[in-house]
C-alpha cells in the first residue's frame, strides 16, 4: 500500500507540473504594481475638493521641464537624493497650486531620476495636465527636462512597470499612450523621452512592447 501510495503521489505531482493552474499563466494584476511613494511620505500638501473621474481610457506623459542637473542625480546617499525629489516634487504642487490656482498637483504620478514613484491627485480624481482632455485621462509626469537631457534608465524602467500595471489595471489600450504633444503644440513630455518619428524613443518603445505583451497574454479575463 505504501509504494502505491507514492506513486500516486507522483502522479499527482507530475499532473501539477503538466497543468498548471490559470492563475500562474497570467498573473494577477496586483503582481504588476510598482511601488509607489504615498502623499503622507513627501509630505503633500492637503488637496482641495477635485471632482470624481473614475472612468480613465488614456495615459498622457509629460515633463516637469525642470532640468535636474548631473550634480543632483550623482547625489550618493539616499536620504539626500529623497530630499532633492521631494523638493522637486513639492515645487511641481506649488506651480499648481500656488501659481495656477489649482486644487492639487495636476497629475496622478511623478517619476524621478532614480525611478521612484510619488502619488499625486489620486487615481479616481480628475487630472488637471491636458488642457481640455482631462476627462477620463490619468496624467504621469517625469521630472526632468527631456528637450535638453536624457532620461536615466531607472526613470524609463519604471515608467515601463508603472504604465504595464495602469493599463492593465484600468483596462486601457497601450495605443493609448499618448504625449502631452498629441494634444497641444509643446515640447511636452520632450523628444528624448517621446519622439514619434522614432520609434527607438523611450516612450515609443514602451508602447510597442505593451502593445506586444497584450497580443501574447490578452487581458480581458482580467476586467
Ligand atoms: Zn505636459
Amino acid at each position: 500500500m505504501k509504494s502505491r501510495a507514492r506513486r500516486v503521489a507522483a502522479l499527482l505531482g507530475l499532473l501539477a507540473v503538466a497543468c498548471p493552474p490559470p492563475s500562474a499563466a497570467i498573473p494577477p494584476k496586483s503582481a504588476l504594481k510598482p511601488f509607489i511613494h504615498t502623499r503622507t511620505e513627501w509630505r503633500a500638501e492637503s488637496a482641495k475638493r477635485i471632482p470624481l473621474d473614475e472612468a480613465k481610457n488614456r495615459i498622457v506623459v509629460h515633463h516637469t521641464a525642470n532640468i535636474v542637473t548631473g550634480a543632483v542625480k550623482a547625489i550618493a546617499t539616499n536620504k539626500a537624493s529623497w530630499k532633492a525629489a521631494v523638493a522637486h516634487v513639492h515645487q511641481a504642487q506649488d506651480l499648481h497650486k500656488r501659481v495656477r490656482g489649482w486644487s492639487d498637483v495636476g497629475y496622478h504620478y511623478m517619476i524621478d531620476w532614480k525611478g521612484r514613484i510619488f502619488q499625486g491627485r489620486p487615481v479616481d480624481r480628475l487630472g488637471a495636465h491636458t488642457e481640455g482632455n482631462n476627462r477620463g485621462s490619468i496624467g504621469v509626469v517625469l521630472l526632468g527636462d527631456f528637450s535638453r537631457q536624457r532620461p536615466p534608465l531607472e526613470q524609463v524602467a519604471s515608467l515601463k512597470t508603472l504604465l504595464r500595471w495602469l493599463t492593465a489595471v484600468h483596462g486601457i489600450s497601450p495605443e493609448n499612450i499618448q504625449g502631452h504633444h498629441q494634444y497641444k503644440s509643446t515640447l511636452c513630455p520632450g523628444k528624448s523621452l517621446d519622439d514619434p518619428q522614432d520609434p527607438r524613443s523611450p516612450l515609443r518603445a514602451i508602447q510597442a512592447q505593451l502593445i506586444i505583451e497584450g497580443l501574447a497574454a490578452p487581458r480581458a479575463g482580467w476586467k
